[in-house]
């Protein structure tokens, strides 16, 4: 069986992580945080001194960090970068959600050593790495997306192919950018329906069944009450955190700007998420967006 390193065992990575060692493979993890170690470590991972220790000799690199800084910095910038240990015919996976511009620079990099590279950002959440039922949103060539394959499918359902390297960043932008227009337009609506006396449940199945119909809608209904496993019923907590919202549409405005690409619906709801945040909602689900329609503090 292949030896993985695995670097970064946050919210996503530990579980990620301990999904690799149920599926059968040896796994030699590190983080900068002691506590992630040891949760590692109670899930089957060997645990590194140090992320060059984890690489070295491993068939494949899997980062799960917070931004682009961190990626560069592991693999080219840091003190002990990791390219200067992985072994010629090694595949990175980085499943970070960073720039498309970043995951190419280091993807070129290791070109230049015999190192592969694909972006496999992630949908899913938390639940979803818990689960190992991740979508993954690949950037890479074909070579490198078959590779990838048997390692990802130990810890997601949904594997895609986006393109080229990038491609996958690119992809899971377009797609949180949509998302968080259907959520300001679904809160919207709703808190117009409530203002004008409707049910907010009753509104909420017409327009799930008629033409307003989408994702928030049939899974995760921002009201209160509505729908009784969704994040709006418990506070707004766990879910997806406006926090990650307001980093996503911060990478999508970058796409849109570098490709000259039209984002009004885009940049509105990019200003909306990030008023709600500066009003300290930053750790709620985003589906708490409702409460800015509501003028909620
Ligand atoms: P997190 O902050 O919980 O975990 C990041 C981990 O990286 C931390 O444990 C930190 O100690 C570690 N780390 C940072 N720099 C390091 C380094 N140089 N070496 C070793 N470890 C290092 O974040 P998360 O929620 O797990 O998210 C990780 C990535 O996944 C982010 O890019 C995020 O945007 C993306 N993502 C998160 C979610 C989600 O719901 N949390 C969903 C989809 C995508």
């Amino acid at each position: 069986m292949n030896t993985i390193a695995f670097i970064g065992l946050g919210n996503m990575g530990g579980p990620m992580a301990a999904n690799l060692v149920k599926a059968g493979f040896d796994v030699r993890a590190f983080d900068l945080s002691q506590e992630a170690q040891e949760t590692a470590k109670a899930n089957g991972c060997e645990v590194a001194f140090s992320a060059q220790e984890a690489a070295t000799d491993a068939d494949f690199i899997i980062s799960m960090l917070p931004a682009g800084k961190h990626v560069r910095g592991l693999y080219i910038e840091d003190d002990a970068p990791l390219f200067e240990v992985i072994k010629r015919g090694a595949l990175v996976i980085d499943c970070s959600t960073i720039d498309g511009a970043t995951a190419r620079g280091v993807a070129e990099e290791g070109e230049k050593l015999g190192i592969g590279f694909v972006d496999a950002p992630v949908s899913g959440g938390v639940g979803g790495a818990q689960a190992g039922t991740l979508t993954f949103i690949v950037g890479g060539s074909e070579v490198e997306f078959r590779l990838a394959k048997p390692v990802l499918e130990a810890m997601g359902k949904n594997i895609f192919h986006a393109g080229g390297h990038g491609a996958g960043q690119v992809a899971k932008v377009c797609n949180n950018m949509l998302l968080s227009i259907l959520m300001a337009g679904t809160c919207e609506a709703i808190n117009m329906g409530v203002k004008n006396g409707l049910d907010p449940a009753v509104l909420s199945e017409i327009m799930k069944q008629s033409s307003g119909g989408n994702w928030a809608l049939n899974v995760y209904n921002p009201y209160p009450g509505v729908m009784e496993n969704a994040p709006a019923s418990k506070n707004y907590q766990g879910g997806f955190q406006v926090d990650l919202m307001v980093k996503d549409l911060g990478l999508a405005m970058d796409v849109s700007q570098q490709s000259a690409s039209a984002v009004p619906m885009g940049s509105a709801a990019r200003s909306l998420f990030t008023l709600h945040k500066a009003k300290g909602n930053g750790k709620l689900d985003f589906s708490s967006l409702m409460q800015f329609y509501q003028d909620k503090e």
